[in-house]
């Protein structure tokens, strides 16, 4: 079981997206769990202030370090071993193989920053690791806490019914996926490659494999470089 929580201004948008199809049932079946923390419930005076002008000035707000800092030690306390993210256009950017990683752990911990972003003082005081969703700035750490978890949660055991179709997908092995077709068989007088009809698996299975590799080293040669490397070709 994957227990999530989310720290953030804006409780209200969640589970959202988290809350359809197979993640939901995933959720009523105990294999995630989730729990949302207002962090303006944290702040100690009258007017719930959780922002304030930087220092050394310059445009917008910034979190408050001490409004942070309590809710995480309120709610995690002493169990330091918990993984503790914030998302941040700063971190490191995110993978299928850190998805990989992350949907291994029994605890995340997700702040959602706001305004210019925190102060620097909470991600040096406690074990944060900042994760990028990609080297453009959104307003809030909400929409991307959906995508990393969207990402996530997928991968946990019991959440979707086939294993195998984890296993063929893009950047499994530093592949893009192949073309995929389904009915109707004629559309717009288009018809699938002819193999795909053929019955012979073994021939789909290369057909796929080379389609994967002409495209990828057609759109991604970065993969590409990796995917020769490991596959020493
Ligand atoms: N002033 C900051 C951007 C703040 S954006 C800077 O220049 O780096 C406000 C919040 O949105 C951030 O605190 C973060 O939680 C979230 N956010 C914005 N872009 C993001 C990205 N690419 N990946 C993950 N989170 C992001």
């Amino acid at each position: 079981m994957l227990d999530v929580r989310i720290f953030t201004l804006y409780p209200e948008l969640f589970p959202g997206p988290l809350d359809i199809g197979l993640y939901k049932k995933a959720r009523s079946k105990k294999i995630w769990s989730l729990e949302i923390i207002n962090i303006r419930d944290y702040s100690k005076d009258k007017h719930k202030t959780v922002d304030d002008t930087p220092y050394g000035g310059g445009n917008g707000m910034l979190m408050r370090a001490d409004t942070i800092s309590d809710s995480l030690d309120k709610i995690i306390g002493k169990k330091k071993k918990e993984k503790i993210i914030y998302l941040s256009p700063k971190g490191k950017q995110f993978n299928q193989a850190h998805a990989k990683k992350f949907s291994k752990l029994k605890n995340l911990n997700i702040i959602c920053g706001h305004f210019e972003g925190i102060d620097q003082r909470v991600l040096e005081t406690q074990n944060i690791e900042e994760v990028s969703l990609g080297d453009y700035i959104l307003s809030g750490g909400e929409t991307a806490s959906f995508v990393f978890l969207d990402a996530i949660i997928r991968l946990l055991p019991g959440v979707l019914g086939n294993k195998l179709s984890i296993r063929e997908e893009s950047f499994e092995n530093n592949l893009l996926e192949y073309p995929q077709y389904t009915k109707p068989q004629e559309w717009k007088k288009k018809v699938p490659p002819k193999v795909l009809l053929s019955g012979d698996h073994a021939k789909i299975k290369g057909w796929r494999l080379a389609q994967s590799e002409a495209i990828t080293r057609r759109l991604r040669p970065d993969l590409w470089q990796k995917y020769i490397t490991r596959n020493k070709k």
